[in-house]
């Protein structure tokens, strides 16, 4: 019977590799081989779980599967048990002295390719074999449904023994010698601390006989309060099992929601909302999303990009796994749990993996889908999440082509007809625009009182015409990227020139030829004094009291954005803007007057720079010389002043 003998037999190569990869270079990342192993053990009852429903007498030998972590101090050893399928001596030899996975197989060859990449295999799955890291010796003792037990030992190094063994039921222990800087896995608190942090959702108890002080209780089952403290051994389960994700959402009560979004982010308040769905299909995942009820402190920073939580088969993977929500919805909080992915996946490799790709944009249409519907339903609760996390939503405009329509259809703003604090969305903009209106029409500005001040708007209000008020810093980015909203085009009232023509008011199209015709000396004349600060003087569409403006082209950049380029370091060429001039304003007659009297007469030079500088000044600019800017101010002053003396 060669069977009864204890084999003595070597790694393949590849086992070498690994195990020399893993006892050398995961040497930081030691606390996974307890993920690994009761990962295994999970799967393995999985397995005669499924088993069990054609056979059921495999139910009666142990009919509560659990896994069982115990500690012996004594002899230095920590075993993680199962009553799961258990192998036979082939299964021995074959799961364990080879590698049967492929993508470890890929793993591997990739980490030869590039030596670099060694740091790598801290985020990787590298199963059994991470017991290594952690003991000097790995005993396991196996005993399949039929068939007799066996015993595979070995210590990392050349290879392993297998022979004969004896084991009460069917199942397997790994008991791991732990090495002598690996004693720390012998506290309970340590195993305690890492079951819940990689493991607490495991489908399975897993339990640990436990010491504790209690004291003796009389007859009634009442404790003693005078006597002396007794040690006990008890079982406790170290995990909460409650995967909630994999229930369907009617059988969660929202308490239980919010108990699991305080254990997922420690957070005190309870979330804004969740998100529980089951996806089927081309991609199968379970997801629970929460939304929070306030925005983090880093939600701004660049680092503070977060993720999901990625499951696979109910085994906790990685915490901010960043590829499954892109970063403009990275104020979620949850869960993803799915089958299609392998244990042992990395983070290099998930940035790549297709699978994941889909579950992303399956999570991506659903919040926004999800986002729209509150929008419309509960609009006091969509505001809240809007005011906590709507300007990171904005950077979807920019960074997510695809869903730049869903994503702008979310976006709220004050608007010319809101009051301060009130919102209008493209949509609602859409629906109230008059006919002869084509163009979405904003303003961008520091504030809003800043805003409602410029001349920018004064066309729009006399035709009644809304313009939506961009008041954030990122709405200049990101709007340009918008470019347009169902058809209709986004335009900025400071930028490029206006169309009004669009109404059908012919009347004003004659005006304006008019009063071009009327100036055009003048015109010319201010062009000439000014031709070192603006490329162009013209007669403007947009004004209506104001009587000059200053206006960017198309492509040009306001004083905001400048600013925002300057922050980062970078300077801007200086721009050159429009001068736009309101011929119906008085003034224009006045300069005009002075213009016939003496073109180049001092107090129109005057007259033109302060034109020039307060157009700068209500456009957000700063004045190029303020000491002349105030000089002249004051002589103006001097001269009204001796004006009203002299009357
Ligand atoms: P993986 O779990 O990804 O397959 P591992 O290295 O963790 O890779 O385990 C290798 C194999 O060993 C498993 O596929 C399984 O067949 C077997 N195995 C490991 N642990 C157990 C266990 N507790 N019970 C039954 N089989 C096990
Ligand atoms: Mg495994």
């Amino acid at each position: 019977m060669p069977e009864q003998t204890i084999e003595k037999r070597e790694f393949k190569t590849e086992v070498n590799q690994l195990l020399d990869l893993v006892v050398h270079s995961l040497y930081s990342h030691k606390d996974i081989f307890l993920r690994e192993l009761i990962s295994n053990a999970s799967d393995a009852i999985d397995r005669i779980r499924y088993q069990a429903l054609l056979n059921s007498a495999l139910l009666e030998e142990n009919p509560v599967w659990q896994i069982a972590i115990s500690i012996d101090q004594a002899a230095s050893t920590l075993t993680i048990s199962d009553n799961g399928i258990g192998m036979t001596h082939d299964e021995l030899i074959h799961h364990l002295g080879t590698i049967a996975k492929s993508g470890t197989k890929e793993f591997l060859a990739t980490l030869q390719q590039n030596q670099e990449n060694i740091n790598l295999i801290g985020q990787f799955g590298v199963g059994f074999y991470s017991s290594f890291m952690v003991a000097d010796k790995v005993e396991v003792v196996s005993k399949p449904a039929s068939g007799d037990a066996h015993r595979w030992v070995s210590d990392g190094k050349q290879g392993f023994e297998i022979g004969p063994a004896a084991r009460a039921g069917r199942g397997t222990d790994i008991v791991l010698q732990l090495k002598e800087e690996c004693k720390n896995y012998l506290e309970e608190h340590e195993i305690r601390s890492l079951v819940k942090k990689y493991s607490d959702f495991v489908e399975f108890p897993i339990v640990m006989e436990v010491e504790r002080e209690e004291l003796p209780r009389d007859k009634d089952g009442k404790p003693l309060e005078n006597a002396t403290p007794e040690k006990k051994r008890v079982t406790e389960t170290l995990n909460s099992m409650k995967a909630i994700w994999t229930k369907s959402k009617k059988d969660v009560a929202a308490d239980e929601y919010n108990e699991f979004y305080r254990h997922l982010t420690h957070e005190y308040a309870d979330p804004l909302d969740v998100i529980h769905y089951h996806a089927e299909g081309t991609i199968e995942f379970k997801t629970l999303i929460y939304i929070p009820s306030q925005p983090p402190f880093d939600l701004m920073l660049h680092e503070s990009q977060k993720g999901l939580q990625l499951y696979i088969n109910r085994v906790f993977i990685m915490s901010d796994a960043k590829n499954l929500v892109p970063p403009y919805l990275r104020f979620l909080k949850g869960v993803v749990d799915t089958n299609d992915l392998p244990l042992n996946v990395s983070r290099e490799i998930l940035q790549q993996d297709a699978q994941l790709d889909k579950i992303r944009k399956n999570i991506v249409h659903k919040i926004l889908a999800h986002l729209k519907e509150m929008m419309e339903k509960d609009y006091e609760k969509y505001l809240k999440f809007y005011q906590a996390f709507g300007t990171v939503l904005k950077e979807g405009l920019h960074y997510d082509y695809e869903q730049r329509e869903a994503i702008a259809g979310l976006l709220l703003f004050e608007s010319t007809k809101t009051k301060q604090g009130e919102y209008r969305s493209l949509g609602q903009y859409l629906a109230d625009m008059p006919a002869g209106q084509k163009s979405i029409y904003y303003h961008t500005a520091e504030d809003r009182l800043t805003a409602l001040g410029s001349p920018y708007l004064e066309a729009f209000r006399a035709k009644n015409w809304e313009v939506l008020l961009m008041l954030e810093a990122i709405d200049e980015i990101v709007l340009p990227d918008l470019y347009e909203f169902k058809q209709k085009p986004l335009k900025a009232v400071s930028k490029g020139e206006l169309d009004f023509s669009e109404d059908g008011k012919q009347e004003n199209e004659e005006k304006h030829k008019k009063d071009a015709e009327t100036y055009k000396d003048l015109l010319s004349l201010i062009q000439a004094k000014l031709t070192d600060e603006v490329k162009e003087v013209r007669f403007s569409k947009r004004l209506t009291d104001s009587p000059a403006c200053l206006v960017l082209d198309e492509t040009g950049m306001s004083r905001h954005m400048q600013s925002l380029f300057k922050a980062m370091g970078k300077e801007m060429p200086p721009q050159k803007n429009i001068l736009e001039m309101n011929p119906r304003h008085a003034l224009i007659g006045h300069l005009d007057k002075l213009r016939q009297e003496n073109p180049h007469s001092a107090v129109l030079d005057d007259y033109v720079a302060l034109l020039y500088d307060q157009a700068l000044l209500s456009a957000g600019f700063k004045v190029k010389d303020p000491a002349s800017f105030s000089q002249r101010l004051t002589q103006l002053m001097l001269a009204r002043q001796a004006d009203s003396s002299a009357a």
